[in-house]
């Protein structure tokens, strides 16, 4: 049956065959299921099976939807995965566990400012738009390096590692070569001295080429969820 609990079971499947493929540890792959444009219900039944990372792009939606669920107490962990404006950073630094899109000081910087003192640092990645797409939020390759000392200096975030989104294709060798890309920046930050563990890559098209790169977080949403209306 086409359920959401068969969809999740069927990707981590995708996400064990691809870690055997590689020579990895499944367990070193977190799943965060993204379920933007998709109601609480959708996210309520992910959790039945067991799901426990979240991620959303969108604010607003975002905070109804952690407002409908918070019932079901705190071991979820929300990913905040899309772009974020100045004036909607409170919302991120006071609910979300997680942002994987910062791609610019000023706003990591609000975030920290903003993060309740009584709550552990926000985890953060830095975004790299390694296709140099015009549409798509973060930072050159060229800039990754800067912006990821900047933040890590930040009291009230914790900087864990990158986060990219390539341009869409079907070409998996390009795939593979922009996921190595992001890998390879990332283990200079770590020659660097940042205690970085974190790679945020991989989606449901795309999600084998990342955990080949050495992806640790695959995002994964129309896999789980369905098809999605085009924005
Ligand atoms: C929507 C979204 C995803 C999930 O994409 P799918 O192709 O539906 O798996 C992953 N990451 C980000 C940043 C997204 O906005």
């Amino acid at each position: 049956m086409d359920t959401i609990e068969n969809r999740l079971q069927a990707v981590k499947s995708r996400i064990a065959a691809a870690c055997a493929q590689a020579g990895r540890d499944p367990r070193d792959i977190v799943l965060v299921a993204v379920g933007k444009q998709f109601p609480a219900d959708a996210l309520r039944a992910a959790h039945a099976a067991g799901q426990r990372d979240f991620g959303e792009n969108q604010v607003q939606e975002a905070a109804a939807k952690l407002d409908a669920l918070a019932g079901l107490g705190l071991r979820l962990v929300w990913h905040f995965i899309g772009p974020v404006q100045s004036n909607k950073t409170r919302t991120v630094a006071e609910r979300f566990d997680w942002v994987h899109s910062i791609d610019r000081l000023k706003i990591a910087e609000r975030l920290s400012a903003q993060r309740p003192a009584a709550a552990p640092p926000l985890q953060a990645c830095v975004q790299v738009n390694v296709s140099g797409e015009a549409s798509k939020g973060g930072v050159p390759p060229a800039e990754a390096s800067a912006l990821a000392h900047a933040v890590a200096r930040l009291p009230r975030l914790a900087l864990r590692g990158l986060m990219t989104i390539p341009e869409p294709t079907t070409d998996q060798a390009l795939a593979r070569r922009r996921f190595e890309t992001v890998r390879d920046l990332q283990a200079a930050l770590v020659r660097d001295g940042l205690p970085l563990d974190t790679l945020s890559m991989g989606m449901s098209d795309d999600l084998e080429a990342a955990i080949a790169a050495g992806a640790t977080m695959v995002r994964v949403g129309t896999a789980i969820f369905g098809a999605r209306r085009r924005t």
